[in-house]
């Protein structure tokens, strides 16, 4: 299978409902088509400073257990994402609200969904072959769609998903206004 570098978005993403709207985004960036995908929760403080994902330490130690692993799969092998594009941090709304760290995290993500699902979907080109594997709860919620998700729980495990029907809830929700 041919596979072109691609860096950018498949499609744009709903920041007018995230609290992150406004800041520098961590455009993704690999090899399509995949059919592995590794999905983090969001950017470090490492990866918004240089604009690129996976150069801090956490994504060296992904990168170093990818090709180093018993598969030693390659960086052209795996399309690497995160569910949300920005480098959440503390908020305080227009209203005067705060939003604490956590509550900023979640509401990016899910603000983000839409376009990782999407992004999900031209990477993996929807073959039902593809393995997606999220590396951490938020974004184990964001593919799955259901919130309060524990990663260890699923630890090891294979969920079933066709990212075409979840593409199909992403898009009636947005339609019903619920997002
Ligand atoms: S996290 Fe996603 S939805 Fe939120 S501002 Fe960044 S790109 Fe937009």
């Amino acid at each position: 299978m041919a596979k072109t570098w691609f860096h950018g978005l498949t499609i744009a993403p709903d920041c007018h409902v995230c609290p992150l709207h406004g800041q520098d985004k961590v455009l993704p960036c690999g090899y399509m088509p995949n059919r592995i995908c590794f999905v983090g929760e969001g950017p470090g403080a490492t990866e918004s400073r240089e604009g690129k994902g996976f150069v801090g330490m956490s994504g060296q130690d992904l990168w170093n257990m990818t090709e180093n692993g018993p598969e030693h799969y390659s960086r052209e092998d795996v399309w690497v994402t995160n569910a949300a594009l920005c480098l959440p941090k503390p908020k305080k709304l227009q209203s005067g609200a705060r939003l604490d760290l956590l509550e900023v995290k979640r509401k990016s993500v899910w603000a983000c969904r839409r376009r990782l699902i999407h992004e999900l979907l031209t990477v993996t080109q929807g073959h039902s072959g593809a393995v997606i594997v999220p590396i951490g709860g938020m974004s184990l919620e964001s593919i799955m769609g259901q919130a309060n998700m524990k990663i260890m729980s699923h630890r090891g495990a294979v969920l079933e998903l066709d990212l075409w029907e979840v593409w199909d809830d992403v898009e009636r929700e947005r339609k019903a206004g619920r997002r």
